[in-house]
């Protein structure tokens, strides 16, 4: 399966770091990879950075859109209006909406399908605790956590879920490689038992303090079809060294 390599700018960029998406472009042109490359930068970057990837091999996504396509929501973004900016993607119920925004599985859910309403690609995003995985009980609460926040009818071409173990963003922290490899396997017997044969297409991607020094055993574990890059994905040079050390799929 070609990889994805997601990187999620969160609240940070101006434009002046579209160079940063330039730059990439250009590497990119210099040293083609199999890989899929999506960069989420604000949605306030997302139109400039859609015309600053163009003729590159960068695709530009969203960090978060609401449930419905317009209507009375001061300050959200409908996936219609990603779509209408340029994107092809977006990451949905990433850990700092449910922690700091109060977003539930089930509005997770809802966004997921208004994601495919709008044609976008979702990157869904699950993962454990601290206390929970100290308590025996990560596996559980992910797999609870995708069933949720992906209803059973939801078309999985071009569907990504992206295992974050809270813990593990923006720490420095990352779980050992059999933990993610055990996780991975986990989510996609979960997607298999969901989907049966459609589940085959869902990308699985790891998150969490993914750097240009650890991302090269990551990538290469079974069911790894990705990753998705938080701090990592701010500088064109630091992204292009994870690019770089994804196996060629
Ligand atoms: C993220 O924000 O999804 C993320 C994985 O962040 P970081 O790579 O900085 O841990």
């Amino acid at each position: 399966m070609r990889m994805l390599l997601a990187g999620n700018w969160k609240m940070n960029g101006v434009r002046a770091s579209l160079a940063e998406i330039r730059a990439l472009g250009r590497a990119l042109a210099d040293e083609p990879t199999t890989a899929h490359v999506l960069v989420c930068p604000p949605a306030t970057l997302i139109a400039e950075a859609v015309k600053a990837a163009e003729g590159t091999a960068v695709s530009i996504g969203g960090q978060d859109c609401h449930g419905q396509a317009s209507g009375p929501f001061t300050g959200d973004i409908s996936a219609e209006m990603l779509r209408d900016a340029g994107a092809t993607s977006v990451i949905l119920g990433h850990s700092e909406r449910r922690q700091f925004h109060g977003e539930t599985s089930a509005i997770v859910a809802a966004k997921t399908k208004a994601a495919r309403r709008a044609a976008l690609h979702p990157i869904v995003c699950v993962g454990e605790t601290e206390g929970e995985r100290a308590s025996g009980r990560a596996i559980d609460v992910v797999t609870r956590q995708l069933e949720n926040s992906v209803d059973a009818d939801t078309e999985c071409e071009g569907l990504a879920i992206a295992y974050e173990p809270v813990w593990a963003i923006g720490t420095g922290k990352t779980p050992s490689l059999d933990d993610i490899a055990q996780m991975h396997e986990a989510v996609k017997a979960a997607l298999q038992k969901r989907f049966r044969g459609a589940a085959g297409t869902v990308k699985v991607l790891y998150g969490g303090s993914v750097k240009p020094d650890n991302a090269a055993p990551i990538l290469a574990l079974p069911n790894v079809d990705g990753a998705l890059i938080g701090g990592a994905s701010l500088k064109a040079a630091d992204f292009l060294a994870i690019i770089r050390a994804a196996p060629k799929r």
